[in-house]
């Protein structure tokens, strides 16, 4: 079996809003018990303290930087000599915007990989070579999955950057991408950094600003139009939102008469349920049960993961269920580091790369480790 090659150690995702580096270290080697002070719900939080050991070669490394500043970046490769070859795969719209800049500033030549060719190999990837790297999240549970490399497709990828792009994956290379919408990661943003007036703030305070707020201020709930009441023939309860930002009009306020804390929650959970909403209604047109979920937007943040999971499971009756993964903002970059191994890379990867978890984190076999649910075709 081909080798590792671990000369070719950098890949870039160059999004537009974020740029996602993927490295190999080798002179950081991790044993099989290197990993025991972390805790799995540490390497999943937001603090973006994402690793891959390779067992007795290395680590990969995941680092992200704002586009818009591309000279860290840049930066940060050229001091850590990161870069040992002239040549760096590299994906995204920013490997072709920024092709120049890379060439003029460090030497390198951005070798262009296809976005979507990326997004599929990456969470393929993650799906085969990962212990434990896709998990569901629902009601504050969350529940790691031990993936049948057998038996993983087709699925419905559903990446939520700037955009989300909804991809069906049917194979290793053979896939489609079915679907999208411009009301994603960049949105969210956007729109809060408008709404709440944080000029200055940054993606992270604005989710915690979330995490302090209450949307039954803002959104109109089922209970607000039929008197406090659900309205249980079509199945709706009273706390159903029936309309995001909907009691805005009909109270007398201003933006400023809002709580930021309040208006950050409803702006999220409305661009997640839309999203989770949108994502099902393709697994529908396809017949797919599998949505895995990825993408910077999600950040192993707990509200919205919730709320994605609940809007898959509310329209699809609990047939369809939604996935996350851990690396899930790496996919891309993870993708472009691969293709480095195009020639047999699943067979490679999956008995190559296998990560060291936590001690104590393990597939039991019981709830906490349950097998993909069953694809309506098998
Ligand atoms: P892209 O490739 O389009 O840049 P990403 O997958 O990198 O997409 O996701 C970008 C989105 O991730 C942003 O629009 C934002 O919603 C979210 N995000 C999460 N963390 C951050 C962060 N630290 N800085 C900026 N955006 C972030």
């Amino acid at each position: 079996m081909e080798e590792w090659n671990q000369s070719a150690n950098l890949a870039l995702d160059i999004g537009g809003t974020l740029i996602k580096m993927v490295y190999f270290s080798s002179t950081d080697n991790c044993s099989a018990d290197s990993q025991e002070n972390r805790s799995l719900e540490e390497s999943n939080d937001i603090s973006d303290d994402l690793e891959i050991c390779l067992i007795g070669k290395g680590r990969l490394h995941f680092v992200k930087f704002e586009t818009t500043n591309i000279n860290d970046c840049l930066d940060f490769i050229s001091s850590n000599q990161l870069s040992t070859h002239v040549h760096v795969k590299a994906t995204g719209g920013g490997a072709f915007k920024f092709a120049d800049l890379f060439m003029e500033r460090l030497g390198l030549n951005l070798d262009k990989v296809d976005e979507m060719d990326c997004l599929v190999a990456g969470a393929n990837f993650l799906l085969k070579a990962i212990n434990q790297e896709a998990f569901t999240y629902m009601n504050g549970h969350k529940k790691y999955l031990q993936i049948d490399h057998n038996d993983m497709y087709p699925y419905l990828l559903v990446n939520i950057g700037s955009g989300v792009s909804m991809i069906k994956v049917e194979g290793d290379e053979k896939f489609e991408r079915v679907s999208g919408t411009s009301v994603g990661g960049g949105t969210f943003w956007g729109l809060g950094k408008l709404l709440t007036n944080c000029k200055s703030s940054s993606f992270d305070e604005l989710l915690k600003l979330s995490q302090e707020g209450n949307n039954r201020v803002i959104d109109m709930l089922v209970g607000d139009i039929y008197g406090g009441l659900d309205y249980s023939k079509i199945g709706l309860s009273s706390t159903t939102i029936a309309s995001s930002f909907g009691k805005a009009i009909s109270e007398n306020k201003e933006l400023e008469d809002y709580r930021p804390e309040d208006v950050a929650r409803s702006l999220l959970r409305m661009i997640s349920n839309n999203i989770g909403q949108i994502s099902y209604l393709n697994a529908l047109r396809f017949g797919l049960k599998r949505i895995f979920f990825g993408g910077f937007f999600i950040r192993g943040h707990e509200f919205t993961m919730d709320t994605i999971s609940v809007a898959v499971d509310f329209w699809s009756k609990g047939e369809a269920k939604a996935m996350f993964l851990r690396h899930e903002g790496f996919l891309g970059a993870l993708g472009a580091y691969t293709s480095y191994q195009k020639k047999n890379s699943g067979e490679l990867i999956s008995h190559q790369l296998i990560e060291q978890l936590p001690n104590g984190v393990q597939c039991t076999g019981d709830d906490q480790c349950r097998g993909l649910p069953a694809d309506p075709k098998s």
